[in-house]
């Protein structure tokens, strides 16, 4: 199928689109990106990719990142970590604390935050930070076939300075016993991880695993892609997590920084680039485009 009309279409249609949301201010390493840019990327069963927009320029991946260190801890530990992290939606924002109380330490699924913390420090157990970082950029390296990715040290710095928040998750999680290292250092890792920057097209390239199609890059088993998948629909977009499987149709997983990662499993790995985020921290104009994307490929879950 030749998608670039289609991308280039829906390139212009975000060009022109006057409602683009707000970018992430809580750090001002984002809080000064432009919403003008717009950048999407296809890569194809067929082996083809296709962009629209600075495809090319690198932005801060945040939580997409947390799909890949998702896929590194099942990889090492395998389904011991379900007994630390759940598999539920949480229907509240990316950094709640509340369901911890209640829930005894436990965070609802990978994805949020807290959830995304017990990930990063299940690698971290019996490592340094540094290795740990060298591992998930050698695993995204892989995974998108390209070496120049790199983490923005800026970023992570500021992520350190405001990290208020995520050090109180992992220290009320550490007091319920479901941390194993200092909650300084998973912390410090987790905001590395937050801070690599990928173009759009390096980010559809590394999704690429995703897809479960012939032929591309084969760094997890199947059956666990499938399950990678599942939790990315149901709990990919925090609390906006049924208005993008409603809206889209695909699993997706979303980053403060405007970035969405979307498999149509056995069609295509789509990355999407709009720093403007609506009211639950996902990039607004990218998942307008992706929906658009969906509707005139027909790609959906649920056939
Ligand atoms: N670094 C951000 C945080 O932990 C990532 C959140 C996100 O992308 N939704 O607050």
């Amino acid at each position: 199928m030749d998608l670039q009309p289609i991308l280039d279409r829906i390139g212009a249609e975000m060009q022109a689109a006057p409602d683009r949301g707000r970018v992430a201010d809580y750090i001002p390493e984002l809080a000064r990106v432009s919403t003008d840019h717009f950048a999407m990327a296809v890569c194809t069963a067929d082996g083809q990719t296709f962009t629209t927009g600075a495809a090319e320029m690198p932005f801060s991946i945040q939580s997409v990142s947390k799909v890949f260190t998702l896929a590194l801890a099942l990889g090492r530990l395998g389904d011991q970590l379900w007994s630390r992290v759940g598999r539920e939606p949480s229907g509240l924002a990316f950094n709640s604390v509340v369901q911890l109380e209640s829930e005894k330490g436990i965070p609802r699924n990978p994805f949020i935050n807290a959830g995304a913390l017990v990930v990063t420090d299940a690698i971290l157990q019996g490592h340094q930070p540094r290795e740990v970082l060298g591992e998930i950029l050698r695993f995204l390296r892989e995974a998108a076939g390209e070496d120049d990715i790199h983490i923005n040290k800026a970023v992570a710095a500021s992520e350190l300075a405001h990290g208020h928040r995520n050090l109180a998750l992992a220290h009320f999680m550490a007091a319920h016993g479901n941390l194993r290292c200092p909650p300084e250092a998973t912390c410090g890792t987790y905001f590395h991880q937050c801070a690599i920057e990928m173009s759009a097209r390096q980010l559809a390239r590394a999704g690429r695993f995703l897809m479960n199609a012939p032929g591309m890059p084969r760094l997890v088993a199947p059956a666990r892609t499938r399950r990678i998948n599942a939790l990315m629909m149901t709990c990919g977009h925090y609390d906006g997590s049924g208005e993008f499987a409603y809206r889209v149709g695909l699993p997706g997983k979303s980053g403060v920084g405007g970035g969405i990662l979307v498999i149509a499993p056995g069609r295509a790995s789509i990355a999407v680039w709009s720093p403007g985020l609506n009211a639950q921290g996902n990039s607004q104009l990218g998942t307008l485009a992706v929906e658009r994307l969906a509707r005139a490929t027909g790609w959906s879950v649920f056939g």
